[in-house]
């Protein structure tokens, strides 16, 4: 008879988990909290609008197709390159600069604030690149059974690359730029790891290399979603099934195995084995009562920023705005270095806005305009209390509102809010952070919880607080990690 696998979660990490092991012979089946599938890559219909929920594009997409080759299946969904890849806005300033791809394009943006922008760009992508490639491989796509053997590969990666690990980008930056507003822009892709320049090391200015020259970034043609509503299509067709609104809150063990996870109704889920796509941190402590993850311990780690994000239906088009556009202050440094602690205040906060609208026109009623809103906030270790959260909605409004000179208030056809307590809530986020574990260097490789259970033989982990790290195709990345563990341990069906 074949294993069957138990996977807790249909967050992206665990669909694509389901399908390869499906494509190895295991027989799957998944259990999933919320009432959908898709974790933080979910949707929201309300009032006519089709919301995309977290992610709004992704970087990588060969891992997509990486995925798709594995399983052998055409790919369900249609990617769009963006090109330009995003607006910034800096207040005070009516300028916007334009990110294009074509550096020669993007050193035109940015000629009377950044001479030799293109020379240096190119420097910069130079070294990036060669960074990048000496460590996909080696570091980046790889399962790490101890730390000895991870810092004896750590050891063989050209040691040229060795200061980054001493730098953060911020300062790293410095290096290439002279002026605030191309060190600032640069530096964005920090954000994309949930954290800020300041705190992150230089390291992760490899993803400059990713998004301006490797592979850019891409949308799905019809909505973030389809990459969901395609894999579900798989899964009804390889009969794996999914039930909903299953949240698995205890266990039972037999000599170092689990022998069943139980749910919120008492109800016992048997399996031969067991790929958990919950937080790895989270879970392990939570559900198994594994000491070291225990909320005292957890508390002390780093952890990215939570979530504050905004869904509106606005009626009339903003020609203001462009498809991806982030909303800047003058005192970056600061807010940067403050915001993780909620040491200041969001009466100005920065945040990004998605027009999905302005490409798809089913995400809107016509002649309305479809936003999502992000702004990165504190985890509720450091603001518990939202209370305020309708203030911080209108303070980004009325700035908004100013900057591209259009009353949305005044136009609003509906509104939903989420704070980090709601994105806790319905996917169990710890503390409310919103892509997990962050990426320092003693939180990545063999330093992140591993995706094999360290007192259970039958216990797996996929997903953003596992290897490698946070991000859509790292879920798909870390899909191929874990698949590797368990065949280790139970071979080609
Ligand atoms: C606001 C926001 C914007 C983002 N934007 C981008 C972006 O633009 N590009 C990008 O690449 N990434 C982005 N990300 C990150 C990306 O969404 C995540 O890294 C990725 O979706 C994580 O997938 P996952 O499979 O690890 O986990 P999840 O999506 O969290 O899935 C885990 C699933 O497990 C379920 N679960 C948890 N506990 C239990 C339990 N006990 N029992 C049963 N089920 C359980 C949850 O409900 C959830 O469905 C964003 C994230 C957020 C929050």
């Amino acid at each position: 008879m074949n294993n069957t696998a138990l996977v807790v979660g249909a967050g992206l990490g665990g669909l694509t988990t389901a399908l390869r092991l499906k494509k190895h012979g295991f027989n799957v089946i998944i259990v999933e909290k919320y009432k959908q599938a898709g974790g933080r890559l979910n949707v929201l219909k309300k009032d006519g609008f089709t919301f995309d929920f977290g992610p709004s594009f992704f970087s990588m997409s060969y891992e997509f197709k990486e995925f798709f080759e594995y399983i052998q299946k055409p790919m369900p969904f249609r990617f769009v390159e963006l090109d330009p890849l995003y607006t910034v806005n800096f207040s005070g300033s009516n300028r916007s600069y334009t990110i294009y791809k074509d550096l020669h394009k993007l050193a035109e943006e940015f000629r009377d604030v950044e001479p030799a922008m293109e020379e240096k760009l190119e420097r910069l992508l130079e070294k990036t690149g060669r960074l990048y490639h000496d460590v996909e491989y080696r570091i980046i796509k790889r399962n790490f059974n101890s730390i000895l053997g991870y810092i004896a590969t750590l050891a063989t990666v050209p040691m040229q690359h060795a200061p980054l690990m001493l730098r953060n980008v911020w300062d790293e930056l410095n290096r290439y730029f002279t002026s605030y507003e191309a060190k600032v822009i640069f530096s964005l892709v920090a954000f994309f790891l949930g954290a800020t320049p300041f705190d992150t090391p230089a390291v992760y200015t490899l993803l400059s290399y990713i998004e301006m020259r490797h592979d850019g970034y891409y949308n799905v043609e019809g909505g973030m979603y389809q990459i969901v509503e395609g894999l579900l299509q798989l899964m009804k067709e390889e009969k794996i099934e999914i039930y909903y609104n299953i949240e698995i809150t205890g266990f039972e063990e037999n000599k170092s195995r689990i022998s069943a996870l139980i749910d919120n109704n008492g109800n016992k889920w048997s399996a031969d084995l067991y790929v958990i796509n919950s937080d790895a941190a989270w879970f392990r402590g939570k559900v198994f009562g594994h000491k070291r993850y225990q909320p005292e311990k957890l508390d002390k780690e780093k952890w990215t920023l939570g979530p504050f994000t905004m869904y509106l239906g606005v009626k009339g088009k903003i020609e203001k705005l462009a498809q991806h556009n982030y909303f800047l202050g003058t005192n970056f440094q600061d807010y940067a270095s403050r915001i993780f602690k909620n040491s200041i205040t969001l009466d100005k906060p920065y945040y990004y806005v998605n027009v999905p609208s302005k490409t798809n026109p089913n995400v809107a009623p016509e002649g309305h305009e479809n936003l999502f809103i992000l702004c990165p906030v504190p985890d509720l270790r450091y603001k518990p209390d939202w209370s305020d959260r309708e203030t911080v909605a209108s303070n980004i409004l009325r700035d908004l509102s100013e900057r591209i000179d259009f009353d949305i208030e005044g136009n609003l056809v509906t509104q939903t809010i989420l704070t980090p307590i709601e994105w806790q809530n319905a996917f169990n986020l710890y503390r409310g952070s919103g892509l997990g574990l962050a990426h320092d260097l003693n939180q990545i490789g063999a330093f992140r919880p591993r995706n094999v259970d360290e007192e259970y033989n039958n216990v797996f982990y996929v997903g953003a607080s596992t290897v490698p790290g946070t991000g859509l195709p790292m879920a798909v990345i870390s899909s191929k990690l874990v698949t590797q563990q368990i065949l280790k341990r139970y071979g080609t069906l």
